[in-house]
């Protein structure tokens, strides 16, 4: 698929840090170690409606994962996917009377625009599971050939499900419990009632076609795929495991994540899938959460269309730490227009104090699991000296822009 357009990353002065991040299967926040190639693959958008506010803050906090291996000298290898067939877009395509492909691409179309506005850099291969059709049969094969996949058992609907005793050890990934594990796969998108399954938490492959339903011909028989195998055949066709990150929205820890790297590890035979599964907080909307059923979901491109500067949407996110869940109010909004007002204003003047240590704490936040309150803080202290003392070194205010606009992606 077509990405979007990149921003440039300028050059900052000093000594980059490498990163720590924290990791789900230990529970730990532990350095990352890429080779001169850092890569990443983060859960994509299911194109069924516009970008709100949580999928901003998670592509946010891997951007910034992004823009901290750029400093290191990484290059990055970052793959995302878009899940442009699946039940809640064929669901939404039949609610609203609308074509699944059309609203599909008018979805993502949007979505890119917001990434742009946002200055999220974009993935080197964003990549639709349409697209991805043919890779996606050849691994279920595969897996239904080496015993860790199988049919239903129905002569109607014989559809793939993935034994997920296959690899041996499931669960280390989002280390819940079976009870734990029974609701929110029931909750997510699962379905452990189907009959005809050898287990409840065996997950779908391969659906075959139903009548109505959008289908592929394949030598698994004329169908469609499931969720979780998408980004796996994505993730491990382009990147390989293990590969340094893979990341998405707490929601995602079980169970996409966990289904994802158990069939890729079953089918290569090498653990794990990732070094990092890294997750990011959901957000709420005035101390409640943020959901299509509630309808209090805040979009990207409803703002940008209020004339908000797309920058303090950015500031507005990083005012908290990206593991928490975060609540987004007004004054969120307000306290980040003027925090950039402030910032911009600072970052024009002639001169202003001696900023090596503000930017040598900005990575030392960063590169501490993405400690974004502590970074911020640590700009508002530069900013405030410059705009009460000023200050005599006229290099300053444009080192600091620069490192602002590389490591935050916040344009001066
Ligand atoms: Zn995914």
């Amino acid at each position: 698929m077509q990405t979007w357009a990149p921003t440039d990353v300028p050059r900052v002065d000093g000594k980059p840090r490498p990163l720590r991040l924290h990791d789900t299967a230990t529970g730990q926040v532990r350095p990352t170690a890429p080779g001169s190639t850092a890569r990443m693959y983060v859960c994509g958008i299911t194109p069924y409606d516009a970008t709100h506010l949580g999928h901003a803050a998670t592509y946010l906090a891997f951007d910034l994962v992004h823009r901290i291996w750029l400093d290191n000298g990484h290059a990055v290898h970052y793959v995302q996917n878009v899940t442009d067939i699946d039940d809640p877009l064929l669901e939404r395509a039949e609610r609203d009377k609308d074509d699944w492909v059309v609203l599909g691409l008018r979805e993502t179309a949007l979505f890119r625009e917001d990434m742009e506005a946002l200055r999220v850099l974009p993935p080197r291969e964003f990549v639709g599971a349409v697209e991805s059709i043919p890779e996606i049969i050849e691994v279920v094969g595969k897996l239904l050939s080496s015993g860790a996949a199988y049919r239903a058992d129905d002569p109607e609907y014989p559809d793939v499900y993935f034994d997920h005793t296959a690899t041996g050890h499931f669960g280390y990934e989002s280390n819940e419990s079976a009870e734990s594990m029974r609701a929110l796969f029931a909750e997510r998108g699962g379905d452990p009632e189907r009959t005809g399954k050898r287990h409840p938490l065996d997950a779908l492959l391969w659906r075959m076609a139903r009548p109505g339903e959008p289908s592929w011909e394949s030598e698994l028989g004329q169908g469609r795929p499931g969720w979780h195998i998408e980004c796996s055949a994505i993730a491990y066709n382009r990147l390989g495991i293990p590969f340094d990150v893979q990341g998405g929205g707490s929601d995602l820890a079980f169970p996409h994540h966990e289904y994802s790297a158990a069939h890729a590890e079953a089918l290569s035979g090498q653990r794990p899938f990732a070094r990092h599964y890294t997750h990011a907080g959901m957000v709420g909307l005035n101390g409640e959460k943020m959901s299509k059923s509630k309808g209090n979901l805040v979009f990207v491109s409803k703002l940008r269309a209020s004339e908000v500067d797309p920058m303090a949407i950015r500031l507005g996110l990083f005012a908290t730490h990206y593991r928490a869940d975060r609540s987004w109010t007004g004054q969120t909004l307000e306290e980040a227009l003027r925090r950039l007002a402030r910032w911009r204003t600072a970052f024009a003047l002639p001169a202003g104090p001696d900023g090596t240590d503000t930017i040598a704490r900005l990575r030392d936040h960063l590169s501490d699991d993405l400690d974004t309150p502590r970074a911020l803080a640590a700009i508002d202290g530069w900013v405030a000296e410059a705009l009460e003392r000023r200050g005599t070194d006229p290099q300053a205010p444009a080192g600091l822009a620069a490192a602002v606009d590389a490591l935050l992606g916040v344009a001066p």
